[in-house]
């Protein structure tokens, strides 16, 4: 085994089936075995490669009743940017009304992905 050969194990989260997948990665090679289907190969490599998540947090609202505004991604972001993005999150504030879907950040850092907020609320 070459020193940056690695094995690790995951369960696939793809469908509901939940795969338990091996993983090899040899430098840039990823090997994946346990898949069903070829979506658990491709989540595989991402997890090793690139992972990312949909990120969920809870933004400040001008609005005594509700003082927080839970928010998230619209896709899944890369993980090193997740820390930039929660410090725009908290320093965020947003004026009812809003609506669920309602986009707050766009195109965060140039990915593709908008921060949206995940409740309707009304002004009073
Ligand atoms: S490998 Fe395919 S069948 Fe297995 S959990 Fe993933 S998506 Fe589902």
């Amino acid at each position: 085994m070459s020193p940056d050969k690695n094995t690790k194990e995951m369960i696939c989260i793809v469908c509901p089936v939940g795969c338990h997948l091996q993983v090899t990665t040899d430098g840039e090679e990823v090997k994946v075995t346990g898949n069903r289907c070829s979506r658990g190969e491709e989540y595989a490599r991402e997890e090793m490669l690139s992972p990312k998540r949909v990120v969920t947090a809870t933004c400040r609202l001008e609005d005594p009743q509700h003082p927080r505004l839970p928010v998230k991604t619209d896709a899944p972001l890369p993980f090193e940017q997740i820390e930039e993005l929660l410090a725009e999150v908290y320093s965020l504030s947003v004026k009812p009304p809003v609506k669920v879907g309602q986009v707050l950040i766009e195109d965060f850092a140039a990915t593709g992905v908008n921060l949206v907020s995940s409740r309707t609320i009304q002004t009073q």
